[in-house]
């Protein structure tokens, strides 16, 4: 009998499953299975309006033996079976696969063929284990039963075979082992039903099998077992997504959460939803307490585990998560989508895009929400995951502004309590005409920076930025409920009243050759000194003009590469009631310009002392003290 040879695209992805070193080819059940699945499904179906099926829906079944004698494996099911026609048609040509695609469009031999777990490969996955396999199906609605056989490459056969009942026998022909693959473990009992446990768990048909057991022999010695088998249903047949949620567990969910994701904290949220309408999908997710330990290294790979009718296509899908709530762990189990779908497919999946939208939206209502609600628990989210939300709120350059501005929290100065925005606003004088920030090393420190006095005295408060993306972060975002950020070291604070302002303008109208004098003693490092409007009881600060702070310039410097990043525009602001500057305008006077020199580089090294910046000559400086004191 002539034997048939492959489709070209077939042989492709044949050769790709045959020669793959692939280390999860133990997918391949996954595979036979969902397509037992499929083919029992066509035919409960058709047994709902036809009655000569003869079939009820506790009849539908998959069944796995193992012949560990002639390496066989065997899957079975009583589905609507294939035609003569249909096992040449179906087995000779694989419509469509999503890795065959992925390969054929990153030119992926069969080496590097990583890409299988992620997508259904259909029915070839096969031969990753067997050198042989024998398809015997009869198709419901006819008398003969045919069989399609084939070792691999070099094509397939079909013959009339024996079968009794409709549905169809899968056999498997493991490979031998060699030093690099183990196909013996496919002949253990414990092997395959841990796998089915694992990939097709949710199936809604019974997967059964005989499994080993012991007990106490009867009649026996005390201590003496004999084992016996027993034909079982070796899937539980309803994922806990598919409950309701009345019928389960806080327990339930906890356990499924640290089962399922290895993690070991207890879940913060956990969001149940079962959407109907324009897209039907199941989602179980959840908010962790704790980020995982690789949660903020390059390593982390963000993605919810994808299920098509209860089957699971991938463990992370990258696409169902916007990058902000990257910690999110979870399952989404949808009918709309197709097994066979390729990575870039499920990129344009428009149902996918539904979904994660919709999944977005939940989960910022389930974070306002303990925010609201549950302050304790928000507050420890925060902990873990701010930093996340507020990267993500950068790097989209303030494009999810109105997804994450109001989950956003910062520590204020006023109580060292974490506070939002809109607290922050909500608590905010009449007269205060910014949203007053300063950036820094801790909140304790910056509470005491000397520009924060005059702030902090006309009873209005301050946030402290003490991660290094705040700041950047803040340029961003620039207003809040129309009311600007501001740096306290920035430039003009809006703090004094117009007199005042006048008042200020005219002092250092009057001491400009003063300031001159200054400015040229610390010519290059300062761009100017000028007479302060932020200081009460304090000499000096540094201040910064343009786009770039003194926290960001350390943040910059910090980087990799950092010898050409952008420095800051640093301004010298001196008190003009403090006594300091009697001190100097009294130099200036008797026309001491040495002293002013002096003075002025004294004051510069200790207003950086005070931003947390290193003293430049830090001898000359302790030197210049010792002068002062002798
Ligand atoms: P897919 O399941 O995505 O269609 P597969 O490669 O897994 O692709 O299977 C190819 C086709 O072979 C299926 O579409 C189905 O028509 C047929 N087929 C495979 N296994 C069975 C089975 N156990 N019973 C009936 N038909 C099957
Ligand atoms: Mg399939």
């Amino acid at each position: 009998m002539a034997k048939k040879q492959f489709k070209t695209e077939s042989k492709r992805m044949l050769d790709l499953m045959i020669n793959s070193i692939y280390t999860n080819q133990e997918i391949f059940l996954r595979e036979l299975i969902s397509n037992a699945s499929d083919a029992i499904d066509k035919l409960y179906f058709k047994s709902l309006t036809d009655e000569s099926v003869g079939l009820s829906r506790e009849d539908f079944k998959i069944d796995i033996s193992i012949d560990k004698e002639h390496r066989l494996l065997k899957i079975s099911d009583n589905g609507i079976g294939m035609t003569e026609e249909e096992l040449d048609k179906n087995l000779g040509t694989i419509a469509k696969s999503g890795s065959l695609q992925f390969s054929k469009e990153n030119e992926t031999d069969g080496h590097d063929v990583d890409i299988i777990g992620q997508f259904g490969v259909g029915f070839y996955a096969a031969f990753m284990v067997a050198d042989r396999v024998e398809v015997v199906s009869k198709a419901y609605g006819t008398d003969a039963a045919f069989c399609w056989a084939s070792n691999g490459l070099d094509g397939y056969t079909v013959t009339p075979a024996e079968k009794e009942t409709v549905g169809t026998d899968i056999t498997l022909h493991l490979k031998p082992s060699t030093e690099e693959a183990d196909y013996d473990k496919y002949l253990e009992t414990y092997t395959i039903s841990a796998l089915v446990k694992k990939y097709s768990d949710y199936i809604r048909f019974p997967i059964q099998m005989d499994m080993e057991h012991s007990r106490p022999k009867e009649g026996g010695e005390e201590g003496e077992y004999e084992t016996y088998t027993e034909h079982e249903t070796v899937n539980s047949m309803v994922p806990l997504w598919k409950k309701n949620k009345s019928e389960i567990t806080e327990e339930e969910y906890n356990k499924f959460y640290n089962e399922k994701f290895f993690s070991y904290d207890k879940p913060l949220r956990v969001i149940h939803q079962k959407a109907e309408g324009t897209s039907c999908y199941q989602a179980l997710l959840y908010i962790p307490e704790k980020a995982d330990y690789n949660y903020y290294s390059k390593n982390f790979e963000k993605g919810l585990a994808l299920y098509c009718s209860g089957v699971k296509i991938m463990d992370k899908c990258a696409d169902l998560l916007p990058d902000c709530f990257s910690f999110v762990k979870g399952v989404v189990d949808s009918e709309d989508l197709s097994l066979n779908i390729s990575r870039e497919m499920l990129q344009q999946d428009r149902q996918l895009k539904i979904i994660a939208r919709a999944l977005e939206k939940k989960i910022k209502k389930e974070l306002e929400e303990m925010l609201t609600n549950d302050r304790e628990a928000y507050e420890k989210f925060w902990k873990s995951f701010g930093l996340q939300l507020k990267y993500a709120l950068y790097s989209s350059f303030g494009g999810e502004r109105d997804l994450l501005e109001n989950l956003l929290l910062f520590t204020r100065a006023s109580d060292s309590k974490l506070c939002t925005l809109k607290e922050y606003r909500d608590a905010m004088p009449e007269a205060q005409k910014y949203i007053y920030y300063a950036a820094g090393e801790s909140a304790e420190k910056l509470a005491h920076l000397p520009q924060a006095e005059t702030v902090l005295d006309k009873g209005y408060d301050l946030l402290c930025l003490t991660d290094d993306v705040d700041e950047f972060l803040m340029q961003i975002l620039h207003a809040y409920d129309k009311k600007e950020f501001r740096s306290i070291s920035g430039g003009d604070l809006g703090l004094e009243t117009e007199e005042e302002k006048k008042e200020i303008e005219e002092k250092a109208e009057q001491n400009k050759d003063l300031f001159a004098c200054m400015g040229e003693a610390l010519d290059g490092k300062v761009s100017a000194v000028v007479l302060s409007s932020k200081l009460k009881s304090h000499p000096v600060c540094l201040s910064s003009k343009g786009a770039v702070s003194i926290e960001m310039e350390k943040v910059l410097d910090s980087m990799p590469n950092a010898e050409n990043a952008p420095k800051a525009e640093k301004v010298l602001e001196i008190n003009g009631e403090h006594p300091v500057f009697a001190a100097l305008t009294k130099a200036f006077a008797a026309g001491d310009t040495d002293k002013v020199k002096q003075y002025a580089d004294l004051l510069y090294n200790q207003a950086r002392l005070i931003e947390g910046l290193s003293v430049e000559d830090p001898v000359a400086f302790s030197n210049a003290v010792c002068a002062l004191m002798q």
